[in-house]
Parts: C-alpha cells; sequence; structure tokens
C-alpha cells in the first residue's frame, strides 16, 4: 500500500501545524518521521490516520483519495506510546479484540480467532504469556503486545506513535532491532514517529526530518547523516560545530582571515557545520586555527575546548582527540576539516 499526501495543511487556530507536506511513502516501506517536540509528526500521523483532518491538502492510499472514509474504514493499525491495551482482559483477549468486533461478514470464527492470536503472538514471541493480564508485563512486552493487537485485523498500513518513548535505554535499544526485523518479516507500509535520531537512523528505510510543520529533509539513514540538505538538519543529526564565517570574493572567511576552503554558492554571513568527529587537530592547514582553552580525559579520547576568533569575537568549540596526541591549554592548534557544509545565515 503507498501513501500519497501532497500539500496538507493544518491549522490550529492561527498556528500552521503543518504547512505544505508532500510525502510520498513507498509500498513496504518503514519510514521515520523525525523532528523536535511540536514539529507536526503526530499531526500528520494522525491525518494518515483519519483521526484528524486536513485543512488543505489531499491523502490518497494506492492511489484511492483516503479523506472519503473515516478511521474505521482505513484499514490501519496503531501503536501508541503509552500502552493502550485493555487491563481487565488477559494478552490473548487483547490482540483477540479487534477480530471479535470485525462485521459479522468478515469475522473469523473461534477457531480461525484462537489460530490467528497464536500466530500474532508466535510472531512478537511472546506466546507464553497469553494468559497474563497487562499489568503482569513489563513495558517492553506490552508495546510487543500492542503491535501484535494492532496487526490482528491485517491493516494496510501500520502507523506508530513514539512506540517505544515509555520506556528505559536499553530495552529502546532492543526494540529497536526486533522492529526492524518484524518488519522485515511482515513488510506492511509503516510510519513511525519518533524525537530521537539515534532511533530513526537506525530502525528506518527512509527518514523525513520535520521542523515547524514543514519537511527539511527525506533520504535514507545515510543520506541524512551525511548529505544534510539544512542547516536545520545539520544540527539535529549528529554532533555539529558550528562557525560564524562569511562568504565573499569566492572565498569562506572566517573573522579576517581566508579559509582554505572550497566556497559554496551562497554569499555573506553563513554557517560552517562541521561533525565533531570530522573536525582534526593537524598540521594540514587550511587557515583555521584556535587556541586550546581547556582539556580533559575522557576514556580513549582527550576532549579540548577550542577558541577560534570569528567575526565577532570568538567561538569556543569542543573537540576529541586522541590521548597519544596530546593537548595543552594554551597552545595554538590548526583545525582541519574533513567534510564540511556551509549554509548561509
Ligand atoms: P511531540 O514530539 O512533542 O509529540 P510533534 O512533532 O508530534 O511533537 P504535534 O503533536 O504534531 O507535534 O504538534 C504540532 C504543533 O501543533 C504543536 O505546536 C502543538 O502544540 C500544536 N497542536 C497539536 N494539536 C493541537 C490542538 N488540538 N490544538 C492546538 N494546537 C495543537
Amino acid at each position: 500500500m503507498t501513501i500519497e499526501l501532497a500539500n496538507i495543511t493544518k491549522r490550529f487556530g492561527a498556528f500552521a501545524a503543518l504547512d505544505g507536506v508532500d510525502l510520498t511513502v513507498a509500498d513496504g516501506e518503514l519510514l521515520a518521521l523525525l523532528g523536535p517536540s511540536g514539529s507536526g509528526k503526530t499531526t500528520l500521523l494522525r491525518i494518515i490516520a483519519g483521526l484528524d483532518w486536513p485543512d488543505g491538502g489531499t491523502v490518497a492510499f494506492d492511489g484511492e483519495n483516503a479523506l472519503a472514509r473515516g478511521a474505521g474504514e482505513r484499514q490501519v493499525g496503531f501503536v501508541f506510546q503509552h500502552y493502550a491495551l485493555f487491563r481487565h482482559m488477559s494478552v490473548f483477549e487483547n490482540v483477540a479484540f479487534g477480530m471479535r468486533v470485525q462485521p459479522r461478514a468478515i469475522r473469523k470464527d473461534e477457531a480461525g480467532i484462537h489460530a490467528r492470536v497464536k500466530e500474532l503472538l508466535d510472531l512478537v514471541q511472546l506466546d507464553w504469556l497469553a494468559d497474563r493480564y497487562p499489568g503482569q508485563l513489563s513495558g517492553g512486552q506490552r508495546q510487543r503486545i500492542a503491535l501484535a493487537r494492532a496487526l490482528a485485523t491485517a491493516p494496510r498500513i501500520l502507523l506508530l506513535d513514539e512506540p517505544f518513548g515509555a520506556l528505559d535505554a536499553k530495552v529502546r535499544k532492543e526494540l529497536r532491532r526486533w522492529l526492524r526485523a518484524l518488519h522485515q518479516e511482515i513488510n506492511v507500509t509503516s510510519v513511525f514517529v519518533t524525537h530521537d535520531q539515534e532511533e530513526a537512523l537506525e530502525v528506518a528505510n527512509r527518514v523525513v526530518v520535520m521542523d515547524k510543520g514543514r519537511i527539511e529533509q527525506v533520504g535514507t539513514p545515510g543520506e541524512i547523516y551525511d548529505e544534510p540538505a539544512t542547516a536545520f538538519v545539520h544540527g539535529f543529526i549528529g554532533e555539529s560545530i558550528v562557525l560564524p564565517v562569511n562568504v565573499a570574493e569566492g572565498r569562506v572567511w572566517i573573522g579576517d582571515q581566508p579559509l582554505n576552503i572550497a566556497a559554496p554558492n551562497v554569499g555573506g554571513p553563513s554557517k560552517l557545520y562541521v561533525r565533531r568527529h570530522d573536525l582534526r587537530v593537524g598540521s594540514e592547514s587550511v587557515g583555521l586555527r584556535g587556541a586550546v582553552r581547556h582539556v580533559r580525559a575522557f576514556g580513549a579520547i582527550q576532549r579540548a575546548d577550542i577558541a577560534v576568533r570569528t567575526g565577532g569575537g570568538e567561538t569556543v568549540i569542543e573537540i576529541d582527540t586522541p590521548r597519544d596526541q596530546p593537548l595543552r591549554a594554551g597552545e595554538t592548534v590548526e583545525l582541519h576539516p574533513r567534510r564540511y557544509r556551509i549554509f548561509a545565515d
């Protein structure tokens, strides 16, 4: 099932929660919506689900207008952050619930329901918990059961809203791998919302980075990390060092010092973005240098605060170097950006 969203807008009063969103989700894809709090991820997911309606734009499932159908008719499965399991029902009955309330014409008989629940509990590897109640499960187990329940009626689309958000870091990590493997097995077109970049990059086939109701970039995890399209994406993903520069006369200037790096196709006040691990201390001079202010040991590396003279004074950046290349407070070092991007202000 493909999902096509075109020019989606959604306002809450004067505030634009979604502002002209275009997005196509391919059949069988596992797509992450990634962005800071308030960027519009959940609103977009709710519009796909039919729990909310856009003010403008179109939503199509396999080319068919989905906006003509309510949530109940869209054949969409959901998993939310806060376990929505029924507390008074056993795990088995929770998973069976969706099938029991289906219209009589398509409802399975009792033997069919039993077989399907067993199949789903096997799939989420929790068949041994069938008789327990939600209160007797761990958080991670509850989310796996919530997923089994969402899949019970064979949805055409699976939507997950911060499904692991309430779990501790270790369990989250395990469940990420588990979800990726499960998706490979079931191959349902899936969209999941997260504000955790590591989660998005590790789990999804493609990542949509959102900010302020707009899509900043869509790409594979590798593209998003290695070729961030905007300053926002560079700053949001990975650890970025940002230095104010000026692009003039075909050169990049930091303060009144020209840098020996390629000038981009922008002009005027700009920012040089480098991932922390791409900024090396070395002899290869590009004209970027700074004064070491403070050094501290950090396992196999040392972390140094380095003051770089920039247009408006100085910018202190933090870089990591190996312990066997000791830096000393007070010395001046050459800094070499292996990879970098420059975005106009
Ligand atoms: P989070 O990660 O915090 O859940 P999000 O990216 O999912 O954030 P949304 O929940 O989509 O963000 O909200 C987008 C913006 O729309 C927010 O600024 C939010 O305050 C606003 N918003 C969402 N729902 C409503 C509503 N029912 N009424 C008014 N404003 C709303």
